[in-house]
């Protein structure tokens, strides 16, 4: 974990560690040390691969540019087997497409098509006959709690904990009470109706795999099995699909052709609101269900999932152009959400900011022939009130 990496928190650093302690104690009833550095994985990898003969590397599939780019790093700096694995996917997402994908209907029979083959149970983890080679450092974890503090103004939060124990619970609590009826509640940010698994599933406490297997095993509400799992293969899988393949995944050149062309046509139409980036950070917007939704965020550290497409749709009517839009809720998203520095949500802004997976709508100002959320389409959808009255009451226990 690079001490200087600017994305890292309060609210991810504890999350990581108070898991990696869990993962060492596991680890260790399997006789598997686990190792957590405070440098720059391109440079302590090879260092550690000399110093200790290491016989072999294998790296887990990551698709964001920075974790691709360390391993190419790494991989010149050593000479022994290296392999990639792709623990983050169910179907491995080189084996899915060799080519970025257009949208969730050109993935899914690709995915469906070898989803039985990949979606098995996991082989038990046994215990190594030999013991760790001797001589490797012991984690010193209130070291690592002071070198890795990260940015103090973002405060960890009580109801997650980091953890595959905690991620677990949260899967076996989904499954006893909110699955039933996710189908047609996931979209009210009133219900209590998501899985909250995210945080785990983006820090690797929790696989993807494990929690499509348990919710799988579930006999009831048909419908809402197969919602929960389009969203956890299909759309997740497009995520990592998105940014594996385009490098300008965080950029206005990596929106499809139409919606740079439209967007870009609409660059000079007047906007009847323009934010600051602090503006929209406190939340002191004038539309108060953004201005919830962003509390919502800063305080809980998760954004509900339906509020995230208005949010960051605002963020593009209310600034000056599409690249200050997309570079501020991309901002916000990483500094704040327990989930963020994750493929997903790369792949949401650009969706909801740049069309990318999505089709052209009705022509309109500022967002040209990009899909429009309005603060009335919520209203017919939702009961607004109820929502920011228990985030401002949400806020306020946070604040007290
Ligand atoms: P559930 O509805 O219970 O879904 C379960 C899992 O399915 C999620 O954890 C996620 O892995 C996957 N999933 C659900 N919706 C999507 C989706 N639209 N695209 C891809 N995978 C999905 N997701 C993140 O994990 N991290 C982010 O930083 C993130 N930022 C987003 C930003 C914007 C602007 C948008 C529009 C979406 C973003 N999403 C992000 C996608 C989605 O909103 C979240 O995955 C979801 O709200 C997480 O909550 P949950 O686990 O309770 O969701």
């Amino acid at each position: 974990i690079d001490p200087a990496d600017e994305r890292l928190t309060a609210r991810r650093s504890r999350f990581l560690l108070d898991g990696l302690k869990e993962v060492e104690a596991d680890c260790r009833q399997v006789h598997i040390p686990l190792l957590v550095f405070a440098e720059p994985v391109e440079q302590g990898v090879p260092v550690f691969i000399e110093k200790h003969r290491i016989g072999a590397l294998v790296t887990d599939m990551a698709p964001l540019r920075s974790d691709r780019a360390a391993r190419q790093q790494i991989g010149r700096r050593i000479d022994i087997p290296s392999f990639e694995v792709d623990a983050h996917n169910i179907v491995p997402a080189r084996f899915v497409s060799d080519k970025q994908e257009y949208a969730a209907y050109t993935i899914r029979p690709k995915i469906n098509a070898i989803l039985d083959e990949f979606l098995t149970e996991f082989p038990p983890v046994v215990k190594q006959e030999t013991s760790p080679p001797s001589g490797l450092p012991a984690n010193d974890w209130s070291r690592l709690s002071r070198t890795l503090a990260g940015d103090q103004t973002v405060a960890p939060v009580d109801w997650a904990r980091g953890g595959t124990l905690a991620g677990l619970a949260m899967l076996e609590d989904f499954i006893e009470n909110r699955l039933a009826g996710y189908h047609d509640g996931r979209n009210d940010p009133t219900r209590a109706q998501q899985s909250d698994l995210s945080p785990w599933l983006n820090f690797g406490f929790l696989s993807a795999q494990r929690a499509a297997l348990a919710v799988q095993r579930v006999d009831r509400d048909v419908k809402s099995q197969e919602a929960f799992l389009e969203e956890m293969i299909v759309r997740r899988e497009l995520s990592d699909n998105f940014c594996l393949y385009n490098d300008a995944y965080d950029s206005f050149t990596g929106f499809p052709e139409w919606a740079q062309q439209s967007l870009k046509e609409h660059q000079q139409d007047p906007r009847e609101y323009l934010y600051s980036l602090q503006e929209f950070e406190a939340g002191e917007t004038h539309d108060d269900l953004w201005n919830a939704a962003q509390w919502e965020m800063v305080y809980r550290g998760k954004m509900h999932g339906y509020l995230r497409m208005y949010w960051a749709k605002k963020i593009l009517e209310w600034t000056a152009t599409p690249e200050d839009a997309l570079r501020i809720a991309n901002y916000l998203n990483d500094r704040y959400e327990l989930d963020g520095c994750d493929p997903n949500g790369y792949t949401g802004t650009a969706w909801s900011i740049g069309g990318v997976h999505d089709r052209p709508w009705f022509e309109r100002e500022i967002f040209g022939k990009i899909r429009f959320m309005s603060y009335n389409g919520c209203k017919r959808k939702f009961d607004i009130d109820t929502y920011v009255t228990t985030i401002r009451d949400f806020q306020a226990g946070a604040l007290s």
